[in-house]
């Protein structure tokens, strides 16, 4: 069994990627051919956002967001302490303090009232100015924007979503990648929308900062004049090659896989509803598009020995995240690492992902249940 099957994909869609390829191939325009294009207009219409800017990856895209804000030193940027480290890294590329912020126990999104604390701290600290608010989307899940919006504009602060793991998630019918005033996303792999590389986009509805980014991924180009810089950038484009790829993986993304890891998170939840174990939680009107599908063990159920019963039953299983971003080596010594969190160093003590991915059949997901409530009723 495989933890995300990206071969079973692929086979499925085989002969649309394979002729995809080709055609850049033999087209021989592998940087910024038409299909980077055709991809960002067709991404910008499902989340409902005016411009769509791809980019080289996940990480990228967040640091040109604060690059195209002006975020740098002497600014504090509130992240979420449970996350992958691109979301704390990219405030400090820029030369910003992220400031970590503890999550809510059971969304293990940002946790809006200890924003707010956060907030009211570095104010009163009155070293850094607090700029912009880094919310993501986490395990496919959509942050808790109606009330981190409130904090946004009672304090001021740009808010960027991370949809890194979120793209294909909804609040009400409304797209995740489609809260921020910038939001991004990854196309890694193993993302609940991937390429066969590496790979990222941003979202706008601000025309302003879509020219400002556009220019920002191209060497600080000015218009469409790339040997005129007129301001510092990056080298940070989608390949067409995996925007030819991501084209039909696209189609098959909007017509049934969010569907069908939805379907897939349900017989989950229908089947470890009796093991203890404590599903994920997903608020009234929100969808996830299911990155991971992450467990909270109680106490009692000793993480590594369930790790090691499912290994030896040919089952993979993950643990996002083992340490906190406040603990993170990188942070030692710095304002960030200041942080308390306990809600966040307890989930990464206690949660565990299971395989999850659109592709997961039913006997599968009967055989990791049953290796589960065999394991907590011994
Ligand atoms: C994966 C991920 C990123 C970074 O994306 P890359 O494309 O790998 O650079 C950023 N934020 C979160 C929450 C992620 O999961």
């Amino acid at each position: 069994m495989q933890f995300r099957d990206l071969k079973k994909q692929y086979e499925v869609l085989k002969p649309e990627i394979d002729s995809a390829i080709s055609d850049v191939i033999s087209s021989s325009r592998y940087i910024s051919g038409p299909q980077v294009k055709e991809l960002e207009a067709q991404l910008a219409e499902y989340v409902g956002v005016k411009h769509c800017i791809s980019c080289a990856n996940g990480t990228d895209a967040i640091s040109l967001a604060l690059m195209a804000w002006g975020i740098g030193e002497g600014d504090a940027v509130f992240v979420p302490d449970f996350t992958f480290f691109s979301s704390g890294e990219c405030p400090a590329i820029v030369g910003a303090t992220p400031i970590f912020v503890d999550v809510d126990n059971r969304t293990f999104n940002l946790n809006s009232a200890k924003l707010e604390q956060a907030v009211q701290t570095i104010l009163n600290e009155g070293k850094l100015k607090p700029k912009a608010v880094v919310a993501v989307d986490l395990f496919g899940l959509p942050a808790d924007y109606s009330a981190i919006k409130l904090i946004c504009e009672k304090y001021n602060l740009l808010l960027l979503e991370d949809g890194a793991q979120g793209f294909g998630g909804s609040i009400n019918g409304k797209m995740a990648c489609s809260f921020g005033d910038i939001a991004t996303t990854s196309f890694f792999p193993a993302k609940p929308l991937g390429c066969y590389g590496d790979g990222g986009a941003i979202f706008t509805d601000n025309d302003e900062w879509a020219d400002l980014l556009r220019s920002l991924t191209v060497h600080g180009k000015s218009g469409n004049d790339k040997y005129n810089n007129i301001r510092i950038g990056m080298n940070s484009r989608l390949d067409t090659i995996q925007a030819a790829i991501l084209l039909p993986k696209f189609n098959a993304f909007k017509e049934y896989e969010v569907d069908a890891v939805n379907k897939v998170a349900d017989k989950y939840n229908e089947l470890l509803a009796d093991s203890g174990l404590v599903s994920p939680y997903i608020p009234d009107g929100y969808v996830s598009s299911w990155a991971q599908y992450t467990l909270q063990l109680p106490d009692g159920i000793d993480r590594e020995k369930l790790i090691e019963r499912l290994k030896e039953n040919g089952i993979p299983s993950m643990v996002y995240y083992a340490k906190p971003m406040h603990l993170q080596g990188a942070f030692e010594g710095t304002r960030s690492a200041a942080a308390e969190c306990p809600v966040t160093e307890k989930l990464c003590k206690t949660v565990l992902s299971l395989p999850m991915h659109p592709y997961l059949e039913e006997n599968e997901i009967v055989e990791v249940c049953k290796t589960i409530m065999e394991f907590v009723h011994e």
